[in-house]
């Protein structure tokens, strides 16, 4: 999803800079096609996009696209459903990689700080694979910690366990959130923003009314400083 940005908050028709908010641009999709894909929103005023690890191969795969591309930054995480490689059986979910310890795949992402501008994609998800919450919920607390630790935002997928998101974030002190494709309810929309978090808004909000309402509440424009780009 692209949203607008600006670099002077006094000033919103100064410095427009278009910034690609969540990306997986290790996609098969982009096949060969990557360095036109980047050329082409360069051209299209695009000034960051934020690559989403979501593990171990696609976290390193992220990290070298951001020594080739300069307007690539870079945030490393384990995806709720990645996190789960060991107990989920063979066939049940489409694993995207090998598996993977995942207390060795945080230690790795914490001595990335200086590279990394934000830990995602990381979250719960009781969407895809249900009823493994509580494991993805202990993940996801150390995710939390080490967000707090080496004080870098999170990138938040939240896929049917929006309330349980929230209540963890909320007893964190982790306060620069974004909400990536939030489909909770209205009330926890208001929640979430009353806590300072942002939301990324998929493409779908042409069409989409739940993404259109969440926009018409908490508004399209976020602020470059909200990731602290480094
Ligand atoms: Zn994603």
């Amino acid at each position: 999803m692209i949203t607008k940005a600006y670099t002077d908050e006094s000033d919103p028709s100064s410095n427009l800079m278009l910034v690609d908010v969540h990306a997986h641009l290790d996609h098969s999709w982009f096949g060969d096609e990557l360095d036109a894909v980047i050329s082409r929103a360069k051209k299209a005023g695009v000034r960051v996009i934020i690559q989403n690890g979501v593990n171990p191969e696609t976290n390193r795969l992220s990290l070298e696209m951001a020594k080739k591309y300069d307007i690539v930054k870079v945030a490393l995480g384990i995806y709720p459903i990645d996190a789960l490689n060991k107990e989920i059986e063979e066939g049940e979910y489409p694993l995207r990689g090998n598996k993977f310890d995942v207390n060795e795949e945080l230690e790795f992402i914490g001595k990335q700080k200086d590279q990394i501008i934000a830990l995602g994609e990381v979250g719960l998800d009781d969407f895809h694979v249900k009823g493994k919450l509580e494991s993805q919920k202990k993940t996801f607390q150390k995710i939390i910690e080490l967000a707090e630790k080496i004080k870098k935002p999170l990138i938040v997928h939240s896929r049917d366990a929006e309330k349980e998101v929230i209540d963890m974030l909320e007893s964190s002190k982790c306060k620069k959130v974004d909400m990536h494709c939030f489909s909770g309810n209205m009330k926890l929309v208001k929640r979430a923003a009353d806590l300072g978090f942002h939301f990324s808004i998929p493409t779908s909000v042409v069409y989409n009314m739940h993404f259109k309402e969440i926009v018409k509440r908490v508004g399209i424009t976020v602020h470059i400083h909200f990731l602290a780009f480094a």
